[in-house]
């Protein structure tokens, strides 16, 4: 005679008593149970889909678009839709040197993002002025912006840059907290109109 193998525990194999099988069954969870938070789902789905702001300053901007060609294919990490308009945009990656007069309007164009939003420093030239150490070249966009990510390099290369996304994405999956804005303690450096202009 075939065994009955409904009445066996899905785990063990083992035989089911008769006697035990109302209890077995009330111990046993209904359906599945996800259990998590809504800011989790939500920061997975922010992480996974990032709307880069369409903005280029120098030469890195060159492999920023590199890296959403079909070569280094951003689009494998959901951020492919680079955005003409910042209110469209929640990533502005500063790709490239930021001159004293353009410094207005990268905070500009930053300040009309919708929150949340995120920055990545492309470069020497963003991160600290690089090799332009002189009064035309703000020594770093984060006097100005607040800065996620750092990505080393002159230019850094599409690799770079992706490896700057992802720990982007590692940071909005995991809810860390973003740096301060430099209004709040560089406020008559942000304020200027001046700003990096010699009298
Ligand atoms: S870091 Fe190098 S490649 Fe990038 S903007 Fe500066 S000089 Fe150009």
């Amino acid at each position: 005679m075939a065994e009955d193998y409904s009445q066996r525990d899905f785990f063990t194999n083992n035989a089911i008593m008769p006697g035990d099988l109302q209890s077995y069954r009330s111990a046993q969870p209904i359906g599945g149970v996800v259990t998590t938070n809504l800011d989790k789902v939500l920061n997975l789905a922010r992480a996974n889909s990032i709307w880069p702001a369409l903005f280029g300053l120098a030469c890195c901007a060159i492999e920023m678009m590199a890296t959403s060609a079909p070569r280094f294919d951003i689009a494998r990490f959901g951020s492919e839709v680079f955005r003409a308009s910042p209110r469209q945009a929640d990533l502005m990656i500063v790709a490239g040197r930021v001159s004293a007069k353009m410094a207005p309007a990268v905070r500009q164009i930053w300040e009309q993002m919708p929150e949340p939003k995120w920055v990545i420093a492309m470069g020497a030239c963003a991160s600290c002025g690089g090799v332009f150490n002189n009064y035309a070249i703000v020594q770093g966009v984060d006097m100005i912006i607040p800065v996620d990510v750092y990505v080393a390099g002159c230019p850094p290369t599409p690799e770079a840059l992706i490896e700057g996304v992802r720990i982007l994405q590692d940071r909005i999956t995991a809810g860390e907290p973003q740096p301060q804005d430099p209004k709040e303690y560089m406020p008559e450096v942000v304020r200027d109109p001046n700003f990096g202009r010699h009298a």
